[in-house]
C-alpha cells in the first residue's frame, strides 16, 4: 500500500542526508508524511495589490505596484542605508535596505514598474518597507501566485538553506509525486455526514490553496480530524476504565449529612454550590466511579462542597480524604473542617510530613480501624504506608500540582478505586479542560457567596512609590493587613531573591511603625510556618513574599495586595494572587506595580486584570495570549500538547461538536466492531502507537 510514513524524507529530491538530519531534529520531520503534515502557519494573498493610500503600519505583508522615484543613501558606516522612494500615484513609501547598496543601485531602475512585497511599518511618521521582494511588474503573473504559504523554520534550518520558501518548494515536489490518493483517515460515513473535504485534497489545499474558500474547507477538515481523534481517544479511555472498574455505590444521604445541614452549616448554600452538590450526589450513587473536576474561582466556596461530599461517604460507611498541595494549606483545611464539624461526632485527622512518631502511628492505626473518618493531608496521604479500612472518596485540592500518575496511585488505596473529586481554582477554559481532562466530568461553581465586594485592581508605575505607600499606610491605619509580592523564578533565582531582600528592607524603612514578616520558598519549612503564623495571627501587618502564598492561604483581614514587577507574572498567576485578598467584608485592593516601558502583550495583561475579576474570562484571555502550551496545568497534567492545526483558543465550538460526534460513535459501536467504523478504529490505534502523550494516558 501507498504509505508516506515509511518513506524517509532524505529520499525526497532536494533533501538528502544532511538536510534530512536537520529537518528531523529541528522540526520533527523524518518521513515524507511528516513533511506533508507540516502545515503553514499563515498565508499571504499575493493576488491582491494595495494602493499606497490604503497602507498603514499595522498591516501584515502586502503588495504594491509602482515606480521608484529616486534613491537616497543615508547615514555613515554601519548606519548606512539605502532608501528608495516608491510611488504608485496615490502616495509614497520608503523601501529600505541596510546591505548590498551598490548591487541594488545597479539592479533597480527608475521609471520601471515593479511589484513590491513586504511588511509595512511606521517609522518617523513615514511608511517603510525593509528589505522587500521586488520583481519587475512585466515578469510577474500575479494570478499564478495566489495564496503563498509560510512555514515555521528555525535558525539551524535556515543555515541549511531550509527557509520557508525552501520548505514550500519541497512541499510542491512531494505533492507532485503524489499520483494516487492517500488512504482516508476518516470513515466514509463521517466524511459524508459532516461534508468534509477528502483527505488528499485537503492536504493539497492546505499547502497551496486555490482560493480562500477552499483553504477554509481544507482547514476545517484537518481540524475536525485532529480534534475528533483527541476526543475519541479520551472518551474511549474513559469508557474502558468505567468497564474495568466499578464504583462504590453511596446510596444513602443520611444522618451525618443531614445533621450538618440542619445544625452546623453556617450559611445558605449558593445556587451554584447546590447544583454542583447535586451533580456529585448523582455520580456517587450511580455505580460508576466518579472522576469529577470541580472548578470554581478563588473564594467560591469549594471547601464546603468538598466537605459535604465527604459526609455522604461517611453516611455510607466509608472514609474520605482531602489532599492539599502544601503543608500550610493542609493545616488550613484541617482547621476549617474541624470548625465546620464542631460538636459533631466525626473524627478528622491531619497527616503531613512533619507529623511523626507516636502521633503518626496513632493516626495510621485509626485509619486502619476506620476510627479516623476524614483524613486531611499533603502528598503524605498517598504514601504506601498509609492504608485505610475503607476509603470511598478522595478530594484533591488545587489540581494543577497533581499529575495524572498521582491520581492513578490513589486508585489502589482500596479494593475498587475510590471516587475522586478534583478541585481547582485555576479556571481552565472549557476547551482546554475537555482536552486535558477529557476523562473527567466537569462541574463549575460560577457564583461567589453573596456580600463580597469585588476587588478593585489598579495599575501603578514603580516611580510613583510615594503615593502608593501613602495608600498602603492608610489601609494599615484602618487595621488592615497587606501583602507585598515579588516574583521568583528558577532562572533568575539569585537576582530575584536579592530584589525581595532589598524590597523587604525598603518596606521596613518606609513603614517603621509596622511589623513586617517575610516568606519565600527557599526558607526552611519551620521558619516559613513561623513567619506565616505571625501574619495569620495579625501580629505582623505586612507580609513580604514570593508566590508561595499563591495557593489557598486565607487571611480575611488582609485587604491589600501589592504585586511588584507585575509584568513578570502570567495572567492566571496574577489572578490567583489577587484571590488572596477580598476574603473579608472590607473593600480590597490589588495594586499591580510595573516599570514604565511595557510590551504590548504585558499592557494587555494588565488591562484585563484591571477590567475584570472573572477568572474564566481571564483564563480565556490567557489562552489567547499565550497559547495552551504555556498555560499552567498543561505541563504538569501529564498530557502535553501537540496540536498541528486546531487552536484551542479559537476552535472551541468545533471541539465541542466533534466531542459529541465521537461520543455518538462510541455509543453506537461500543465494541469497536462495526465494519463502517473500521477506518476510525484502525486510525486511533495507529495514533496511540505513534503519539507518546496519548500512550501515557491509555
Ligand atoms: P475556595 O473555593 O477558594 O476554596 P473557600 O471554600 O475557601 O473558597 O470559601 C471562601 C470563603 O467563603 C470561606 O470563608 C467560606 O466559609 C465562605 N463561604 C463558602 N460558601 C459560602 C456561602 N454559601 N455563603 C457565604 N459564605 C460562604
Ligand atoms: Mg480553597
Amino acid at each position: 500500500m501507498f504509505d508516506l510514513a515509511t518513506r524517509d524524507i532524505k529520499f525526497l529530491p532536494g533533501v538528502g542526508p544532511q538536510r534530512a538530519a536537520v529537518l528531523s531534529k529541528e522540526a520533527g520531520i523524518s518521513s515524507q508524511q511528516d513533511l506533508l503534515y507540516y502545515f503553514p502557519y499563515k498565508y499571504v494573498d499575493r493576488s491582491r495589490i494595495y494602493s499606497i493610500r490604503e497602507v498603514d503600519g499595522s498591516m501584515p505583508y502586502i503588495q504594491l505596484r509602482g515606480k521608484i522615484l529616486s534613491f537616497e543613501s543615508i547615514g555613515e558606516g554601519r548606519q548606512r542605508r539605502l532608501v528608495a522612494h516608491f510611488s504608485d500615484g496615490t502616495g509614497v513609501v520608503d523601501l529600505v535596505w541596510f546591505q548590498g547598496i551598490k548591487y541594488l543601485l545597479n539592479k533597480y531602475k527608475l521609471q520601471t514598474e515593479y511589484i513590491v512585497f513586504g511588511k509595512p511599518t511606521l517609522f518617523n511618521k513615514r511608511i517603510n518597507i525593509a528589505h522587500p521582494d521586488i520583481d519587475p511588474a512585466a515578469e510577474l503573473k500575479l494570478s499564478a501566485l495566489g495564496m503563498q504559504p509560510y512555514y515555521n523554520t528555525t535558525e539551524k534550518m535556515k543555515r541549511m538553506l531550509l527557509n520557508s520558501h525552501a520548505i514550500e518548494k519541497l512541499m510542491a515536489t512531494l505533492l507532485q509525486q503524489l499520483d494516487e490518493s492517500l488512504p482516508e483517515t476518516l470513515s466514509p460515513a463521517l466524511v459524508h455526514a459532516h461534508h468534509l473535504m477528502p483527505l488528499t485534497e485537503a492536504l493539497r489545499q492546505i499547502h497551496f490553496p486555490s482560493n480562500a474558500e477552499l483553504l477554509r474547507k481544507a482547514q476545517y477538515r484537518l481540524k475536525f480530524e485532529e480534534l475528533f481523534y483527541v476526543q475519541l481517544n479520551i472518551l474511549r479511555y474513559a469508557r474502558d476504565r468505567q468497564h474495568k472498574y466499578r464504583g462504590y455505590v453511596f446510596e444513602r444521604v443520611g444522618e451525618v449529612f443531614h445533621t450538618f445541614y440542619a445544625q452546623n452549616l453556617p450559611f445558605v448554600l449558593t445556587n451554584a454550590q447546590k447544583r454542583v452538590l447535586k451533580e456529585i450526589r448523582h455520580d456517587l450513587g450511580s455505580g460508576r466511579q466518579m472522576n469529577r473536576l470541580l472548578q470554581g474561582d478563588v473564594g467560591s466556596g469549594k471547601t464546603l462542597v468538598a466537605l459535604m461530599s465527604m459526609l455522604i461517604a461517611l453516611d455510607n460507611g466509608f472514609q474520605a480524604c482531602l489532599m492539599a498541595p502544601t503543608e500550610i494549606l493542609a493545616n488550613q483545611h484541617f482547621d476549617t473542617l474541624r470548625e465546620l464539624l464542631c460538636g459533631m461526632p466525626v473524627r478528622v485527622e491531619l497527616l503531613t510530613g512533619s507529623i511523626k512518631g507516636k502521633r503518626r502511628e496513632a493516626i495510621l492505626n485509626g485509619l486502619l480501624t476506620g476510627d479516623v473518618q476524614i483524613l486531611v493531608g499533603t502528598h503524605a496521604v498517598i504514601e504506601d504506608t498509609v492504608n485505610f479500612a475503607s476509603l470511598g472518596l478522595v478530594v484533591i485540592d488545587e489540581q494543577h500540582r497533581f499529575g495524572v500518575a498521582q491520581r492513578a496511585r490513589l486508585w489502589t488505596k482500596n479494593v475498587q478505586p475510590p471516587h475522586v473529586l478534583v478541585m481547582t481554582a485555576t479556571p481552565i477554559p472549557r476547551t482546554l479542560a475537555m482536552t486535558l481532562y477529557g476523562d473527567l466530568d466537569v462541574s463549575v461553581i460560577d457564583e461567589l457567596p453573596p456580600g463580597r465586594k469585588p476587588i478593585a485592581t489598579l495599575h501603578q508605575f514603580d516611580n510613583r512609590r510615594v503615593s502608593l505607600n501613602q495608600s498602603v499606610r492608610k489601609q494599615i491605619a484602618e487595621g488592615r493587613q497587606v501583602y507585598f509580592v515579588y516574583p521568583l523564578i528558577k532562572e533568575s533565582e539569585k537576582i530575584d531573591l536579592k530584589n525581595l531582600e532589598e524590597g523587604y528592607l525598603h518596606i521596613c524603612e518606609d513603614f517603621p511603625d509596622c511589623k513586617v514578616c517575610k516568606v519565600h520558598g527557599k526558607m526552611k519549612p519551620a521558619e516559613k510556618d513561623e513567619q506565616m503564623q505571625r501574619f495569620v495571627s495579625g501580629e505582623a501587618q505586612i507580609m513580604v513574599a514570593t508566590t508561595v502564598i499563591e495557593v489557598g492561604v486565607n487571611v480575611p483581614n488582609a485587604s491589600v495586595m501589592v504585586i511588584e514587577n507585575a509584568e513578570r507574572f502570567g495572567l492566571s498567576q496574577l489572578h490567583q494572587l489577587r484571590g488572596r485578598v477580598g476574603r473579608g467584608a472590607d473593600q480590597s485592593y490589588c495594586i499591580l506595580v510595573t516599570g514604565y516601558k511595557l510590551t504590548e502583550e504585558t499592557r494587555k495583561r494588565i488591562e484585563i486584570m484591571v477590567r475584570t475579576n472573572d477568572g474564566f474570562e481571564i483564563a480565556e484571555a490567557d489562552l489567547k495570549l499565550r497559547g495552551p502550551g504555556d498555560l499552567e496545568g498543561t505541563q504538569q497534567s501529564g498530557v502535553a500538547f501537540d496540536l498541528k492545526i486546531a487552536d484551542l483558543a479559537r476552535d472551541g465550538q468545533l471541539l465541542q461538536y466533534v466531542r459529541e460526534v465521537a461520543q455518538r460513535l462510541i455509543d453506537a459501536d461500543p465494541e469497536g466492531a462495526l465494519p463502517e467504523n473500521e477506518v476510525v478504529w484502525r486510525q486511533l490505534k495507529s495514533l496511540r502507537k505513534t503519539n507518546v502523550n496519548w500512550a501515557a494516558i491509555s
